[in-house]
């Protein structure tokens, strides 16, 4: 894990998670908190480093790659774990997220890797869009949904810097997903929007280097473009009614795209599932039984 400084007072914990400290008078403030407790003592070495006293914890998101570590820091630090609502529960109950890839049911033992299972962590608040103060940090709680139910990335108006965790990925990263995960479509289009009308100098995100202001415009477009172009395959796929199961190979057939992990298989189905949804919500699709088959259509 590598410690950029940022500006003066900001750092982004660079590793394959990444995690963004803030600094004030010795007190330090973590948004989220890398993949595991590994992550978590790598992070709690650089603070020490710089002779900071960890004060809270921001989780953006309830994904295991973002709050892994937090019940580690939480328990060596006593540091005050805030999490929006309903991804609150998640980091307080783990299970839900392999529990809601499996619709549900007991999550199959590929669902159970620190991937996708993360370890507890007790939540002492929840955020609030708008202006918010913790521990001391006079910060802005900016909504961006889409990726996750109830993600809500941190400004920090005072140096310029937003950590945006997952509202955006650079363009490497998508190409590596293919699919990237999303549970709402229309609502990430939508934040993608609001966040490149951020007034923050600085954009330090989950995965990659931080983005300038000038440089972030062309990601948010890449990206944009990356959810409309898997929108439109689901929406082709469905001119032979077909199961979404089928919607999601004809998806990655069309990407190129060969998944083999069936962790992968389940993140890129909810993706699927979010734009099967996003077009029905349009009327460019419904779905009906046929044969104890549920058939997705195209209405287009
Ligand atoms: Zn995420």
């Amino acid at each position: 894990m590598e410690l950029v400084a940022l500006t003066a007072h900001a750092y982004h914990l660079r590793a394959g998670a990444n995690a963004g400290l803030l600094v004030q008078g010795g007190r330090g403030l973590l948004v989220d908190t890398g993949l595991d407790r590994d992550a978590a003592r790598r992070i709690l070495k650089h603070t020490a480093g710089l002779g900071v006293e960890l004060a809270a914890v921001i989780v953006t998101h309830a994904h295991a790659d973002h709050f892994g570590g937090a019940g580690e820091i939480h328990r060596r630090t006593g540091a005050v774990v805030w999490a929006p609502p309903l991804e609150a529960a998640i980091v307080e109950n783990p299970l839900l997220e392999p529990l809601y890839l499996f619709a549900g049911a007991q999550p199959t033992a590929e669902l159970r890797g620190k991937f996708i299972l993360a370890q507890p962590c007790p939540v002492g608040g929840l955020l609030d869009p708008g202006p918010m103060a913790i521990a001391g940090f006079e910060l802005e709680i900016i909504p961006m949904p889409g990726h996750a139910h109830n993600q809500m990335i941190v400004g920090w108006p005072a140096e310029g810097v937003c950590f945006a965790a997952d509202a955006f990925f650079p363009p490497e990263v998508l190409d590596k997903h293919g699919i990237p995960f999303y549970v709402d479509v229309d609502q990430a289009l939508a934040s993608l929007e609001a966040l490149a009308r951020l007034p923050y100098r600085l954009f330090a995100q989950g995965h990659g280097d931080a983005y300038t202001a000038e440089a972030l415009p062309e990601a948010v477009a890449v990206n944009a473009q990356r959810i409309r172009r898997v929108r439109e395959l689901t929406l082709a796929a469905l001119e032979r009614p077909c199961t979404d199961a089928e919607a999601l190979a004809y998806v990655a057939d069309a990407l190129g795209l060969a998944i083999v992990q069936p962790a992968i298989y389940y993140l890129a189905r909810t993706t699927v599932h979010a734009c099967l949804n996003s077009l029905r919500q349009a009327g460019q699709a419904e779905l009906a039984l046929e044969g104890n088959r549920l058939l997705w259509r195209s209405l287009a």
